[in-house]
């Protein structure tokens, strides 16, 4: 018997299982899908080249915690993304730093303090930022603006930058100095030998078994494992409106389409790992798997991202309205005193994966308390990079 079925195989699902294991509780882990991983999930191509069905996946954080965490079920390799995107005929840094305005606007600044002088020229700022809009607006001010930011979300989210919350837009920073990396987290590395084979290892404990292609709403009279696992407790990393039935309609989520290609004797599609198209195509961006993976092949292998509204949920929509709605849901799961939500889609926060770990472990290590496990909880567990979310998540009242 498991005391614990855990509903997804992600990060979340996973992160928790593990962590569960080596406090001596055993997991049933169940997803609907037929490989481990969820959306970081990766495999080789019908050419051998290691691709990403669900969107490119870059691993990136700030917290020491999570890095270790990770570190036991894989080497790393080094890894620094970067992206540029098109504008006009230009293939442009983003995030916008200094050479990104020499580029565009055929200046010559040669310093922060001028890039900076630049941007506070062109800049609109508001007394309180509440948009998406207002953040860019005040950043970069209106070129700039539509050049990189208007064309690239009404795109990915069918939504323009005044209907989206802050934090969306707040992902890209503004430089003025010459760096043009996507990320600055300390720790930025791709899984040496993908992240299905992290997850791999991260699952092979004797206290964790997984059953794939298991819908947990469908399974949940059929299969035998979970109707022999009598759960104590129950983790769900599903969206959340699903757990309650819709009771109060839908919850936004945006999906995606992805069209994979291979282009043979083709050693290099492009200059890095992502081109933005913030103003032309239907997709938001190719990326060029081999850049990440560091993979030597005569071929590669590129992946489009077409935004769709239905399909597959992939992304909270944050907007205050959606906010609103998952409050409502939100009282519901808190009120569950023997089911624990947690991950990307169960807490409706638009979180990185290194955030969905960070959150997990705090979680896991609060539940295995809570079942009487060997490990108690440690709150410096949640410490996430970039924000205080996965701390405040995590320290949810969810457990009784
Ligand atoms: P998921 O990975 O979504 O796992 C949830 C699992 O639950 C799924 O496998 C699903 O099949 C399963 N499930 C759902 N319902 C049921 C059910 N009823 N029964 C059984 N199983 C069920 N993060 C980064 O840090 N860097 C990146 O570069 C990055 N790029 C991304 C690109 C794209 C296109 C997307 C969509 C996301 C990206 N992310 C990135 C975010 C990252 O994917 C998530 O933070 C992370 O994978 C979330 O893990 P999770 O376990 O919460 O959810
Ligand atoms: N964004 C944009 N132009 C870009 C890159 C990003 O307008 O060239 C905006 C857009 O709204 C996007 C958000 O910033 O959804 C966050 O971008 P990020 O690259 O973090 O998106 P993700 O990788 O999560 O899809």
């Amino acid at each position: 018997m498991s005391p614990v079925v855990i509903v997804g195989c992600g990060f979340a699902g996973a992160s928790i299982a593990r962590t569960l294991a080596e406090a001596g509780i055993a997991s049933l882990v169940v997803d609907k899908r037929p490989h481990i991983g969820g959306n970081a999930f990766d495999r080789r191509d019908a050419h051998g080249l290691l691709v990403h069905p669900y969107g490119p996946h870059i691993f990136h954080t700030n917290s020491e915690q999570v890095w270790t965490f990770l570190s036991q079920f894989t080497a790393w390799r080094p890894y620094e993304h970067r992206v540029l995107a098109k504008v006009g005929d230009q293939l442009l840094p983003i995030p916008i730093n200094r050479h990104t305005l020499n580029q565009l606007y055929g200046l010559a600044l040669t310093s922060d303090e001028q890039a900076q002088a630049y941007f506070d020229s062109v800049r609109q700022p508001t007394d309180k930022i509440l948009s998406s809009e207002d953040l860019v607006l005040a950043a970069v001010g209106p070129d700039l603006c539509e050049k990189f930011f208007r064309g690239y979300t009404q795109k990915q989210w069918g939504l323009d930058l005044s209907q989206l919350s802050a934090g969306v837009a707040a992902r890209i920073p503004t430089r003025t100095n010459l760096d043009d990396r996507y990320f600055t987290d300390r720790f930025q590395a791709m899984p040496a030998d993908g992240y299905t084979a992290l997850f791999e290892r991260m699952l092979d404990h004797p206290l964790i078994r997984v059953e794939l292609e298991q819908d947990y709403f469908a399974a949940q009279g059929s299969s035998k494992a979970l109707a022999a696992s009598k759960a104590r407790h129950t983790v769900y990393t599903g969206p959340l409106d699903r757990f309650f039935e819709y009771c109060f309609g839908p919850l936004p989520y945006r999906s995606l389409r992805f069209e994979h290609e291979h282009l043979a004797n083709r050693v290099q599609f492009q200059s890095v790992g992502t081109v933005n198209y913030p103003n032309d195509h239907d997709y938001t961006r190719i990326t060029e798997f081999k850049h990440l993976t560091g993979q030597s092949h005569p071929g590669t292998s590129i992946v489009r991202e077409y935004p769709m509204a239905e399909g597959e949920p992939f992304y909270p929509v944050p907007r205050p309205e959606n906010e609103a709605l998952f409050k409502r849901y939100q009282a519901l799961a808190d009120a569950q005193t023997d089911v624990t939500f947690v991950g990307r889609l169960a807490q409706y926060r638009y979180y990185n994966m290194d955030q969905v770990v960070a959150a997990s472990l705090a979680v896991g290590r609060r539940l295995a308390a809570q079942l009487g496990g060997r490990l108690g909880s440690d709150p410096e567990e949640a410490s996430a990079s970039h924000s205080g979310e996965a701390k405040a998540a995590a320290s949810g009242k969810r457990f009784h």
